[in-house]
């Protein structure tokens, strides 16, 4: 397997904590910004990674709580002129990417993501230039250029059958750029995949070996796990799956207690889909813990209140405009992905 210097949570500059408002604050923000989305006819859309009391806005608000694509697909279907985002970068690109004739907001460009930061075009598109032969297949979780770079984008849900049909057809794979989804798909699927060395640095950071002191404190709980994680994490999972797929589990399996490997933010979801079960976060600490994210993304956390009002009130700086080509190229690759799921009937849901 052909690899780059593997990129380690240490690497990448984590933006300042978010500041903390007292609950007067909250509600004076939280009128002011209810009334400004009438005003501008803008519908706010968050991910289920943001902290519940934006989730919770955004579902107060008439807006919606998705994983990435549900978020774009939603952005593109309602009749609001602009969109808030409430998410990270890429998220507004791509709702930007399917709706180019709205207005995309973001409380906060610069919040990012270690896989996005982590696969920048240029040395992304020389390893593909390196491999001319092999099918260039990108995690949602990509800058647009790196999407119009690649053949096509996946989505967690999806990216299993994807690079299943592609080695039915004896393509061989550049897979990035988050290496642990990659080695998964690569175990499930033995298709001759090489990988870009990303990863998440929230779920980069659940501990196998706390995870087993975890389950033994409680054997009855059910383990969920977002492909995301180490392979050795994943091995101990009773569900691996998407977001979307884990709220899924956490509503129809029988367990009374969860222990789930994702960004806490999850939690607001779960919580409402099965309010009389035990919800743990799984460990993050022990062994070799950095604990720089504690299961909850810094950048997903830059969605506060405060920004989401500035956005409303001045889009200098905070509209998200991908460039026409790029735009152009990238939407060949992520329509490729749904026409796929449209021929096979999938609902294609649950980027991180
Ligand atoms: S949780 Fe991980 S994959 Fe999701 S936005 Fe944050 S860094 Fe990226």
């Amino acid at each position: 397997m052909s690899k780059l210097s593997p990129l380690v949570g240490s690497d990448y500059p984590f933006p300042p904590k978010p500041i903390v408002l007292s609950t007067q604050e909250k509600t004076d923000y939280k009128a002011k910004i209810k009334q400004l989305l009438i005003e501008k006819d803008a519908v706010l859309v968050a991910h289920y990674y943001t902290d519940p009391e934006i989730q919770a806005l955004a579902e107060e608000t008439g807006g919606y709580v998705a994983d990435s694509l549900e978020m774009a697909r939603f952005g593109r279907d309602h009749k609001a002129k602009t969109l808030i985002i409430a998410g990270v970068r890429f998220m507004g690109e791509t709702a930007k990417i399917l709706t180019p004739n709205k207005t995309v907001l973001m409380p906060e460009l610069e919040a990012t993501c270690s896989l996005d930061v982590g696969c920048p075009i240029e040395s992304f598109s020389d390893f593909c230039d390196q491999h001319p032969d092999r099918t260039v297949v990108v995690y949602a979780n990509t800058s647009a250029a790196v999407k119009a770079r690649a053949d096509w984008v996946v989505t967690s849900s999806i990216a299993l059958e994807i690079v299943e049909h592609l080695d039915s057809e004896d393509k061989k794979i550049i897979w990035g750029p988050d290496r642990h989804l990659g080695s998964y798909i690569e175990k499930q699927t033995k298709a001759d995949m090489i990988m870009w060395q990303g990863d998440c640095i929230v779920h980069d950071e659940f501990k196998a070996v706390a995870l087993r002191d975890m389950k033994a404190l409680y054997p009855d709980a059910a383990i969920l796990v977002h492909p995301e994680s180490p392979q050795s994490v994943v091995e101990l999972a009773d569900v691996v799956g998407s977001t979307s797929q884990l709220i899924n589990a956490a509503k129809t399996l029988p367990n009374k207690q969860l222990i789930v490997a994702t960004d806490t933010g999850i939690f607001y979801k779960m919580q409402q889909v099965c309010p009389d079960k035990e919800i743990f976060a799984a460990p993050t600490a022990g062994e070799g813990a950095t604990c720089r994210s504690c299961a909850h993304c810094p950048w997903m956390a830059m969605n506060g209140l405060k920004a989401i009002y500035n956005a409303l009130t001045d889009a200098t700086g905070h509209e998200v405009d991908v460039d026409e080509n790029v735009a152009k190229g990238a939407l060949v690759s992520l329509d490729r992905m749904l026409d796929f799921a449209a021929e096979q009937q999938l609902k294609v849901k649950g980027n991180a």
